[in-house]
């Protein structure tokens, strides 16, 4: 996770601008994103390889879109003020999540638009943001919930980053800032959930009892805005899973999920 200090400001989209802008690799922010992307691919090896980063996009905000976000981030930060732990910047942490993804988006410097076709989940996040009435999860199993699911871990967002087509070369998954506030840890899965625990704004499944690697849930539209847009993976990488995968079976190693 990146701290909040650390994290730049949200940009947003100004008359004649692409909502899309990718980001050079001399610029701070490309080797921050690289590095939260790198440092947390935390599947093994064997399981896994890491792949290579090929682009990283800046994703601009309509306006609307990030006031509202503001305007919670100070709901966030009043409902902390006086406690034990105040929350600063509402507790705003970088995230990933990985979703479907139907056209070639970010494939190329010039593939910037976002498409229009609504099974394209990252374009639909790209333009309007996130979308808890519409959110899916894998096998629609909803661990925690019916809320957005993003995790520090890049390796396990992978597992959701899915081409829907054979069209893009390359794999997609999205950065996010996100409005933790005050979080409830569980390490128990609870489908029941509508909304954080009273007093909470999050929920934070913790590795242990029911899941391998860690989950931040939040329930409301406004805690949670795309920012990145990660381009990696190519056909050497396919070929290295796909070689792990064989492997993988051949000596009936469980799959870490
Ligand atoms: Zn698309």
């Amino acid at each position: 996770m990146t701290s909040h200090s650390d994290i730049p400001p949200a940009v947003y989209l100004t008359p004649g601008e692409h909502l899309l802008r990718c980001l050079d690799v001399a610029e701070p922010e490309f080797n921050q994103v690289s590095c939260l992307f790198v440092d947390n691919w935390k599947h093994p090896r064997s399981v896994k390889p890491r792949p290579r980063i090929c682009a990283i996009y800046e994703v601009r905000l309509e306006l609307d879109s990030l006031l509202s976000y503001h305007s919670y981030r100070n709901e966030v930060q009043l409902t902390t003020k006086g406690s034990e732990r105040f929350f600063d910047n509402g507790n705003e942490t970088l995230l990933f999540h990985g979703t479907d993804r139907l056209c070639a988006i970010g494939e190329h410097r010039k593939s910037i638009l976002p498409c229009f076709a609504p099974a394209c989940r990252l374009c639909c996040i790209i333009r309007r943001s996130y979308d808890i009435r519409k959110s899916r999860t894998k096998h629609n199993f909803s661990r925690f919930g019916k809320g957005v699911y993003t995790t520090s871990c890049s390796s396990k967002a992978d597992d959701y980053a899915k081409n829907l087509s054979d069209k893009p070369k390359f794999k997609a998954m999205l950065v996010n800032r996100v409005l933790v506030g005050k979080s409830a840890v569980l390490t128990r899965t609870n489908v029941a959930l509508s909304g954080p625990p009273n007093g909470y704004h999050s929920v934070q499944g913790k590795p242990g009892a029911d899941l391998n690697y860690p989950e931040t849930v939040v329930y409301r539209d406004e805690a949670i805005r795309p920012a990145y847009l990660v381009i990696y993976g190519d056909q050497r990488h396919e070929k290295e899973v796909a070689l792990a995968s064989k492997i993988r079976s051949l000596f009936r190693t469980p799959l870490a999920s």
